[in-house]
């Protein structure tokens, strides 16, 4: 069973996603499990080189450090003859109307002068990426659920016309982890790619960084710890962080602290020991770029043992070659 997850490089890996993501990839993956870096999928909008490809050789070394499988992680691009080609033939299984009703696509363009094409189509290549690598489950939130959804039409589609060359991946609700809220607005989640970072802490912060982030977090005027999330959204989200970095509950974690300066000292504290290690970890991977050169080689390359005889299929039988 192959089960297929990413993270883009959007941005620097936040604690959003090593609670609810990576820290999950390290304790239940498997090295038949697919972690791509989708740095291809970055590029749909407005995107800096030199600071893409740093981003997604940090977010290689994030992975490693947090003890992901190394054999089960790939940078997206080091596929990209592969998964190009396929995007193509893909594209000339998909129509038009498809791409277009993706509801992310709609959101992104939205009010936008300039849309790249790319923002489009990617949802094809996000199916390249599944069916290339024959992914049976595609653990997704809500938001890419419909995604999925088109690979799985796509894949049906492709077999139906040209022959059987793709297993069906289905979309699976991730094991419910952390959901992380923004420090300075609790109202949406943390987010690598957010235009303010002050409410954002980094993997790679310093520990005297994440300490004044969450300091600084909002909380309200109530002035009393309790779990409520829909009235204290942001005192609710300093105890799922604290709950999440001890595996507690954060109900009870609430009636044992007495006020607000008292929580966000112990969730301060609690966030610099759960990071201490990968970052530091992630740092030493950073120091040694032969090393992390020879991993992420490695990786490419069992990501594209798996997945060229079904490449090569999928071009014959749709008539290139
Ligand atoms: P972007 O702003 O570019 O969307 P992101 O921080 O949302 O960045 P993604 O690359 O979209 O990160 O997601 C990577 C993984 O991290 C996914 O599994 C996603 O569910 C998880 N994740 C992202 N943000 C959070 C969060 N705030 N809390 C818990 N999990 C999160
Ligand atoms: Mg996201």
């Amino acid at each position: 069973m192959i089960r297929l997850s990413a993270i883009t490089p959007s941005g620097p890996a936040q604690l959003g996603n090593y609670l609810g993501a990576i820290r999950q990839w390290a304790a239940e993956g498997t090295d038949q499990d697919v972690y791509f870096i989708s740095d291809l999928h970055a590029m749909t909008t407005s995107h800096n080189p030199a600071r893409l490809r740093s981003l997604a050789r940090e977010q290689l070394a994030v992975l490693i450090a947090a003890g992901v499988d190394p054999r089960s992680v790939a940078v997206q691009s080091d596929l990209v003859r592969e998964l190009g080609a396929l995007t193509w033939v893909l594209e000339c299984t998909c129509t038009y109307g498809e791409a277009a009703r993706m509801i992310q696509f709609k959101e992104k363009s939205a009010g936008q002068s300039s849309v790249r094409l790319s923002l489009l189509t990617y949802p094809v290549l996000m199916a390249a990426d599944i069916l290339l690598q024959g992914a049976h489950e595609v653990p997704v939130g809500d938001d890419q659920a419909q995604h999925v959804e088109l690979a799985r039409v796509l894949a049906r589609r492709f077999n139906g016309t040209y022959g059987e060359v793709f297993v069906m991946p289905k979309s699976v609700v991730p094991p419910t982890a952390a959901r992380v809220r923004d420090l300075a607005d609790p109202s949406r989640k943390m987010a690598k790619s957010a235009k303010d970072a002050a409410g954002t802490v980094f993997v790679l912060d310093p520990p005297d960084l994440v300490r004044r982030k969450i300091k600084r977090a909002v909380t309200d005027d109530l002035g009393v710890v309790r779990y409520a999330p829909d009235a204290q959204p942001g005192v609710a989200n300093l105890l799922e962080i604290l709950a999440a970095c001890t595996a507690k509950d954060p109900k009870e974690l609430a009636s044992t602290l007495s006020g607000y300066a008292e929580l966000k000292e112990a969730t301060a504290e609690a966030v610099v020991e759960e990071l201490r290690g990968v970052r530091e970890r992630t740092q030493a991977l950073l120091d040694d770029p032969a090393e992390l050169d020879r991993v992420r080689a490695h990786g490419a390359e069992r990501a594209r043992e798996r997945c060229s005889h079904r490449l090569d299929a999928a071009l014959r039988m749709s008539g290139l070659g």
